[in-house]
């Protein structure tokens, strides 16, 4: 990447379930404040960002738009898969619609892809080759770089990872419709399927964050809430043990909401004691330094690359 073209001016947006975020990028640093606003329906979602970006242009030289997105993502970049609770967004053809509206060139990616991307380029993971991100939130999502290029697939869902399989025995009902995969065990859902196991009386009272409060009371519940927590830091393990040998990262790197609740030096030890013994020690696991701006940031970082 020329330092010239990183040095451009670009509008990143961040199109989630329940808002969108734009902001200006260059060189991988945020030129304005992070604007949000509540995701309208479809197509619609195109409107906002046009306004923001005429509202931008009439201050800055804007050279392109990247935007992240939940959803699966075509290479002519358009949603074509399963979009996060957005709906009418399926289909959309984003990057024509804009293109032919503005003249500018557009990056759509993924979202987990997009964030993926800015650890690589200017997160904590700088350079690590391969890079392994996984995202914990209420699903399981990830992003995976090797050779500094994301792995996006034939069918546009690398890095999917929530739906890989920790289990054959039809235990746990993923979101996908499928059993079994990590997402149903490392999400926030997997988390409440464990609250549920450990306090069959009284889950609906406990919420996730809850459970992590718990382990630090001083009655009997506490031990049940570390042993929910030890089980989830067990399937991320495992997870992170099927990833490892097919990919062998240099580093991996956990973001989203519940990756604040990880304990690092644990779920180390965990994958260490599955992966193969020549491996053992070289699992590198951090948490994201860039939280909820990566995607934004990274779908900038792939829009100015595409100069
Ligand atoms: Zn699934």
């Amino acid at each position: 990447m020329k330092k010239t073209d990183l040095k451009k001016t670009i509008m990143g947006v961040d199109v989630g379930g329940t808002k969108i975020a734009f902001a200006l990028v260059s060189s991988g640093r945020l030129m304005t404040p992070i604007y949000t606003v509540k995701t309208p329906k479809g197509e619609k979602i195109l409107n906002v960002v046009g306004k923001f970006y005429e509202k931008f242009a009439r201050k800055y030289l804007i050279s392109g738009v990247g935007i992240s997105t939940a959803g699966m993502v075509s290479d002519e970049g358009r949603i074509v898969g399963s979009t996060g609770n957005i709906p009418g967004w399926q289909g959309t053809k984003v990057k024509e619609i804009l293109q032919k509206q503005y003249r500018l060139p557009i990056i759509v990616e993924n979202d987990a892809n997009a964030a993926a991307y800015a650890e690589y380029q200017i997160g904590s993971a700088r350079g690590a080759n391969p890079l392994l991100m996984i995202t914990l939130g209420t699903g399981v999502g990830g992003g995976i770089v090797v050779n500094g290029k994301l792995v996006r697939g034939a069918h546009f869902a690398g890095g999917e990872i929530g739906h890989i399989k920790l289990s054959y025995t039809k235990q746990r009902l993923c979101t996908c419709g499928r059993y079994d995969c990590l997402e149903a065990y490392a999400s926030g859902n997997g988390l409440f399927s464990l609250i549920k196991h450990y306090f069959p009386d009284k889950y609906k009272k406990i919420t996730t964050r809850g459970l992590f409060k718990l382990t630090k009371s001083k009655n009997k519940d506490s031990i049940f809430a570390i042993r929910a927590i030890e089980d989830w830091h067990f399937y991320i393990a495992e997870g992170i043990c099927n990833l490892f040998q097919v990919f062998d990262p240099e580093k991996i790197i956990l973001s989203g909401g519940l990756s604040e609740e990880v304990d690092i030096k644990y779920l180390t030890k965990q994958t260490a004691q599955m992966v193969l013994p020549a491996l053992e020690k070289s699992i590198r696991i951090e948490k994201s330094i860039l939280g909820n701006d990566a995607g934004l940031l990274g779908a900038a970082l792939l829009a100015s690359q595409s100069l």
